[in-house]
């Protein structure tokens, strides 16, 4: 028998798992997949490497500085600012905090009025004011309102926030709540933006890699999970009955409530099921690049002028992302997650066609290596929903664990399973609380 089991091996379970491992306490990690990584694995076709889905990891995330050795990563940065589409061209948006002169020029650019710009320094100036926890005591709105509400015009809202943060949340009306943009704001302005040499399912993989051997089944998925004498039988397909006194769940929404099910769990704490956020990622292998930098490539002509929300060239960003002489490009539209292959034919024939309107005929050249269709991508974090209160079992005895928790990023997976180990090593007397209020994991509460 394991002291505390864990469900799911994305970032929140390697997480927690690793933070109660590292306190003694015996712990078992079940992950369905053949590999750790959930939502963050990275394929290898044909000698590139496509992640599942692009994204990226902001350097500046507080929890990502304390589980990731970043120079072992070897982290790539993207430029900061984009290239952003409108009116038949592309226009850089840049940083005038990290790129002066790229900012000077973009100063006479007109794609963005000059009022505009001045806001976003204040904006900056707002968002970077005191620790980056007090964002989470700011009021509360859609990022769109927010948005609003500081004066933006409908011109940047629709040629950069619409499209950048769009790409981020996965939902182009920013209704996500505007403390999750605000501090993501802070982390794009303050550190990098970045993908590890070599894919993003390197970051899993480095917190894996300092399992205890055996700790980590993988190829296990749950079925059925029972309770008898406050003890946990957990039924997996292929690695029999493994037995617990703790259960932690650190798996999806969807996946968790027929698990719960089988335990007959009625507290006022179970999950309810939630909206989440589609994302469609094609790739495509060329033989030159459309675009010679770094950057993220931006729709700023809204969703009537093609499906592709935001594009990168992931060569250019890591040269290991290509085989040599080719180059990369990772092409994401918002909002849509075919779920048969016709409907992602006809999509792909549409991004394609929209990448042949930007770069030329040149798109028609490029070959789709790669298209993954995410129905369960992010689970949208509308405003005054997302509450990071004390981790308190659903039941006693279970925890919920997942960005679903926390926020739907990296930061709030990784958060999610360390908040949720803490609470665990006070109830199981390993550790005293810091605060109470934050590791109280008592039933009662
Ligand atoms: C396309 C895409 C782009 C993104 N972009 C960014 C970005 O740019 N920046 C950012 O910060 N975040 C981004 N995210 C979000 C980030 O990847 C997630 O927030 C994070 O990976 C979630 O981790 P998790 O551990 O909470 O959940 P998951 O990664 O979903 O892990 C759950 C695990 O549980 C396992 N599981 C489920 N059911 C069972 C079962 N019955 N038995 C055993 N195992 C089971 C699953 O296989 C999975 O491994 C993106 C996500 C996607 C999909």
């Amino acid at each position: 028998m394991t002291e505390i089991a864990i469900i799911g091996a994305g970032l929140a379970g390697l997480n927690c798992a690793l933070t109660l491992e590292g306190a003694g306490v015996d712990v078992t990690l079940i992950e369905a997949a053949d590999a750790p990584g959930g939502r963050i694995r990275t394929d290898i076709v044909e000698g590139f490497r496509l992640d599942r889905g692009f994204q990226v990891m902001l350097t500046r995330y507080p929890e990502a500085e304390r589980a990731f050795d970043y120079e072992a990563l070897k982290l790539r940065p993207l430029r900061p600012g984009a290239l952003v589409r409108h009116d038949e061209r592309f226009h850089r948006f840049a940083d005038p905090f990290r790129e002066p002169l790229a900012a000077m020029r973009f100063a006479l650019d007109n794609v963005i009025p000059l009022q505009d710009k001045l806001r976003v320094a204040k904006l900056r100036s707002y968002v970077m004011a005191g620790e980056t926890a007090d964002i989470f005591a700011h009021p509360e709105n859609t990022t769109m309102k927010f948005l609003q509400e500081f004066g933006f015009s409908a011109a940047i809202l629709e040629r950069f926030f619409i499209p950048f943060f769009g790409g981020v949340f996965l939902e182009r009306e920013l209704g996500t709540s505007s403390r999750f943009f605000e501090f993501l704001f802070r982390m794009f302005a303050s550190g990098q933006t970045a993908v590890p040499e070599n894919g993003m399912e390197e970051l899993p993989r480095q917190l894996a890699a300092q399992l205890k051997a055996g700790t980590l089944l993988t190829h296990a998925k749950v079925r059925r999970i029972t309770r008898s004498n406050r003890q946990f039988a957990i039924e997996t397909d292929t690695k029999g009955i493994i037995e617990a006194a703790i259960l932690v769940l650190a798996v999806a929404e969807h996946d968790c409530i027929p698990l719960l099910s089988g335990l007959a769990a009625k507290s006022k704490f179970l999950p309810k099921p939630r909206k989440w956020n589609q994302t469609t990622t094609f790739y495509y292998a060329a033989e030159s690049s459309p675009v010679d930098e770094p950057i993220i490539v931006l729709n700023g002509e809204g969703a009537q002028a093609g499906p592709i929300n935001n594009l990168a060239v992931m060569s250019r960003v890591s040269s290991q992302y290509a085989p040599p002489g080719a180059e990369l490009i990772a092409a994401s539209v918002v909002e849509q997650a075919p779920d048969s292959d016709e409907g992602m034919a006809l999509l792909e024939r549409e991004v394609r066609d929209h990448a042949a309107r930007w770069f030329g005929r040149t798109a028609n050249n490029w070959r789709v290596i790669g298209g993954y269709p995410i129905q369960y991508a992010l689970p949208f974090a509308k405003a005054t929903q997302w509450q990071s209160g004390p981790v308190r079992p659903v039941e006693d005895g279970i925890y919920l664990c997942g960005d679903a928790q926390e926020t739907p990023s990296i930061n709030g997976a990784l958060k999610s399973g360390r908040r949720v180990a803490e609470a665990l090593l006070v109830r199981t007397g390993a550790r005293t609380p810091r605060n109470r209020a934050d590791f109280d994991a008592s039933p009662s509460l």
